[in-house]
């Protein structure tokens, strides 16, 4: 193994609304209970772009080194981490660390952790060439998978595996995927698969639609044309009444105030989707008398995690996404922005 340089490339925020910037920094120094892991890859989520234009109300670390979705192996490891070795293959997921002492944590809630660490958001993440983890909290990666395909596992497969959970549908039910051309709808759509439900998708453009329709959607539509998105949604459900669940991915308010009208009585209305300044609002008279559950889902907890690698290593789960260099971050978020990325992208990161 080469000797750990003193310096490295990196992709900083320096100022609030970006662009990056792809500079030199100092390679960090792991602590005590922390590996710092050799990135090879690292996929680029929405939540990064918030992050940059620090549009949530939660304090974002200042230089900040985005990225949380970050795939490679360990370099050097603090006297007291354990479960991981040098050599191993490891993801830094969004839950960069957390107190592993408080309810939440004793309880395997831990991204509820009040002294949750956030990689590429309250610590410098992905988006360099080495990036630190809490040795309890990084992912420990098979050795047989590829490291640019399992990138977008650690932040979008677990957060969509959790959020299916979460819905309580069960197999042979449909559930409705809102934003499902993106990063976590392509993943959800092939995660929903593999549990036996049944993928209603929902985006917009022709290209997200080819990619749903691969996918294995059952029906895809288009809210960008659609006249009566409700009446749409409901008639792709075979019986015509209604999705069992929803999956609020979308970062746009709108589908946060219709999905209680094409929610089937008794479905779940599960909202992951973090569109900024952004309320849920439900008419109070469709909610009670078709007993609808609302809820939020974050992530996912260290097992989630393992689940959700174990789903793709078993060869249940592929979703596209294309690779450009590390340099080309500023290009990503644009074309985020702009809601034109089908799928996911995936920084290859220099060696
Ligand atoms: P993305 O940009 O890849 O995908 C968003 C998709 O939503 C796009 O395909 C876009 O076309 C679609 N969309 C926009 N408006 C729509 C509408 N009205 N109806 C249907 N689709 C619409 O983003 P991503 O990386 O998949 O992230 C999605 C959101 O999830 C972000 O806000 C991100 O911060 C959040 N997120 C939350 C968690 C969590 O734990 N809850 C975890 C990861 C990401
Ligand atoms: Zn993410
Ligand atoms: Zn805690």
């Amino acid at each position: 193994m080469s000797p750990i340089p003193e310096t490295q490339w990196a992709q900083v925020v320096e100022k609030k609304g970006g662009p990056p910037v792809y500079k030199q920094i100092p390679v960090p120094k792991p602590g005590p209970d922390e590996v710092l892991v050799k990135m090879k890859y690292t996929g680029v989520c929405h939540t990064d772009l918030h992050a940059m234009n620090g549009d949530w109300p939660l304090t974002v670390k200042q230089n900040l080194v985005g990225g949380h979705e970050g795939a490679g192996i360990v370099v050097a490891k603090g006297s007291l981490a354990q479960g991981i070795e040098i050599g191993d293959h490891a993801g830094i997921k969004w839950l960069n660390g957390s107190c592993l002492a408080c309810e939440f944590c004793k309880t395997a809630d831990e991204p509820l952790c009040p002294d949750a660490q956030l990689s590429g958001y309250t610590v410098d993440g992905t988006f360099q060439q080495y990036a630190i983890g809490k040795a309890a909290h990084v992912a420990k990666l098979p050795k047989e998978v590829s490291l640019d395909a399992i990138a977008p596992i650690l932040c979008a497969g677990i957060t969509v595996y959790k959020g299916l959970k979460e819905s309580g549908a069960r197999p042979g039910q449909t559930v409705a995927i809102v934003g499902a051309g993106g990063g976590l709808g392509s993943l959800a759509q092939q995660y929903a698969k593999a549990m036996g439900l049944r993928v209603i998708a929902i985006d917009g453009g022709e290209e997200k639609k080819a990619m749903c329709e691969k996918l294995g959607a059952e029906a895809y539509v288009d809210f960008t044309k659609s006249t009566d998105l409700v009446a749409d949604v409901k008639a792709a459900t075979p019986d015509g009444l209604g999705a069992h669940a929803v999956l609020l991915l979308a970062v746009s308010e709108k589908p946060f105030q219709q999905a209680v009208e094409y929610a089937r009585s008794r479905g779940t209305i599960v909202a992951i989707g973090l569109p900024a300044h952004a309320f849920l609002k439900a008419p109070v008279f469709e909610t009670v008398v078709k007993m609808i559950s609302i809820k939020g889902s974050y992530v996912g907890n260290r097992q989630d995690g393992v689940e959700a690698i174990d789903f793709y290593a078993r060869g249940l789960i592929k979703a596209p996404f294309k690779t450009v260099p590390l340099k080309e971050l500023p290009e990503v978020f644009k074309l985020m922005e702009e809601g034109k990325i089908a799928g996911r992208y995936v920084l290859e990161i220099p060696e």
